[in-house]
């Protein structure tokens, strides 16, 4: 999901609605915006599908008066997964002795069904089939006298994966979880504030990059500026390192690198790592574009342009049924046959997952009469399902979980098949010694196995780390 908020301008839910616009990516399936006037009290919107259909629709904005605002834009993961209800999409709103403040969330709890069960077990009342809205409820039960320290008393049995944004009459307030895994950012913008998962969402205001808020910290910021809390014990930071791969926009910068020159760099080191003679170097558009540059430039093979996507189509994966997502390949990609005709083809990707996409892709390419086709994957075998915001299948379903590097090349019928290896992408990141296997510097769990947090509602559905 991605998660945006502004404090200190006029017409907030403007500034929200383009923030929400540029972190599209992260989630299309729905978005809210909440904002605050003292005229007008607490006011929000939520709709299913895009920003730009909803958010720029003027009596729909004009429902949402103030100079403070957050918004939200979802993708579904585990629980309500293909029947998502208006009463799942954030931000969530609740009031409380001392005021309403309403709360958006990145990330996936991983104790969330446990902290639900006791909840409800005393007295509270879910409206959502959301793991974030247990945030609402630990908040009202806390005894603090203001907001900022409900949240942290909310927070702190909160498990696994959080990056929060939320707001009250006067504050905006933002947090991340102790490892970091999700992003968030903090940016200036005129006179005013904004929080954002991503620094492309503040290029898109015209706001100024400040800094990423730190993982285990709380911003509390008021027009007067910015204070920082530190809620949790300090741990060694994990951040998500397949936001680099995919998740995050080219454009943006995490932890200070440049999520693009990344992409490019894993690239470099699959072609080092796996080199193979072609005539052609495609990406698998969009998101294997930066890599299939890198590799491009590091084997010397040129770089062209053999399939095309359809601009006007969502990201397949994020289609919630097997069916749609089957038909989606199709609908959003076509082979650039004249180009293709007779070469042979390194095609770059930046993962398999089920190997639908991939699958497809083959078949396409070889309709078009390429020779021979190669795969080049831009992260290491997608193994382990993801707990943390990422919306991964169950292991089953994960070819990598039950297939060896050759039996997913046969199963997908390519002449070569390879993934970078995970020392590989740690040295694409910046870790020039790769990966610390003792204490690693990211989640790299999909890959590893290694789970930084216990994802302790599945095991206790019976899931084996
Ligand atoms: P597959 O078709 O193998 O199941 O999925 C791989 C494709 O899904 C890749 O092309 C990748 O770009 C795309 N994709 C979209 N969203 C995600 C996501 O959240 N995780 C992963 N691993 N891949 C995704
Ligand atoms: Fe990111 Fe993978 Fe960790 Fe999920 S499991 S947070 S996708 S690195
Ligand atoms: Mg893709």
């Amino acid at each position: 999901c991605g998660v945006f908020g502004v404090v200190g301008v006029t017409d907030a839910a403007n500034f929200v609605a383009l923030g929400l616009h540029a972190l599209q990516h992260r989630g299309q399936e729905a978005g809210g915006i909440v904002t605050y006037a003292p005229d007008h009290g607490f006011n929000s919107a939520r709709r299913f599908g895009y920003v730009r259909d909803n958010f720029t629709n003027q009596s729909v904005m004009d429902t949402l008066p103030g100079e403070i605002g957050i918004g939200h834009v979802r993708y579904s993961t585990a629980g309500s997964k293909g029947n998502t209800q208006l009463r799942d999409v954030q931000p969530f709103f609740g009031e409380f002795s001392m005021g309403g403040a309403a709360i958006a969330h990145n990330g996936n709890i991983t104790n969330a069904a446990a902290l639900r069960r006791e909840l409800i077990e005393r007295g509270s009342i879910f409206q959502s089939s959301s793991d974030s809205e247990c945030i609402i409820h630990l908040m009202a039960r806390s005894l603090q006298r203001d907001i900022p320290e409900r949240m942290k008393d909310a927070l702190r049995r909160v498990e696994g994966a959080f990056s929060v944004v939320a707001m009250t009459r006067t504050k905006l307030i933002g947090v991340r979880d102790p490892l970091g895994v999700r992003p968030l950012v903090l940016g200036k913008v005129a006179d005013g504030w904004a929080l954002s998962s991503e620094t492309c969402a503040l290029d898109i205001i015209g706001a100024e990059f400040v800094r990423e808020i730190e993982p285990g910290e709380m911003v509390v910021i008021t027009e007067a500026g910015v204070t920082s809390h530190r809620p949790f014990n300090a741990r060694k930071p994990r951040f998500c390192i397949f936001e680099h791969v995919y998740f995050s926009r080219p454009d943006s910068v995490q932890g200070g690198r440049s999520v693009y020159e990344t992409r490019r760099q894993i690239g470099v080191e699959l072609a080092r790592e796996a080199p193979v003679d072609a005539d052609l170097v495609c990406p698998v558009p969009d998101s294997g574009t930066p890599a299939a540059i890198g590799f491009s430039q590091e084997s010397g093979i040129p770089y062209a342009m053999g399939i095309i996507r359809n601009q006007y189509m969502g990201r397949t994966f994020i289609e919630p049924t097997e069916q749609i997502r089957n038909m989606g390949v199709r609908l959003k990609l076509n082979v650039n046959r004249a180009l293709i005709a007779g070469k042979r083809v390194i095609l770059v990707d930046d993962s398999v997952v089920r190997g639908t996409t991939s699958r497809k892709i083959k078949e396409m390419i070889l309709d078009a009469g390429a020779k021979e086709v190669h795969f080049r994957i831009a992260s290491p075998p997608t193994a382990w399902p993801c707990f943390y915001g990422v919306d991964t299948p169950e292991r089953e379903k994960l070819l990598a979980s039950h297939m060896s590097e050759e039996e997913m090349r046969q199963h997908l019928a390519v002449d070569s098949l390879r993934f970078i290896s995970l020392d590989g992408l740690y040295r694409a990141v910046g870790e020039a010694e790769g990966r610390n296997n003792a204490e690693p510097q990211y989640c790299d769990a999909c890959f590893s196995g290694e789970y930084p947090v216990a994802p302790s509602d599945m095991i206790e559905r019976g899931f084996q780390v």
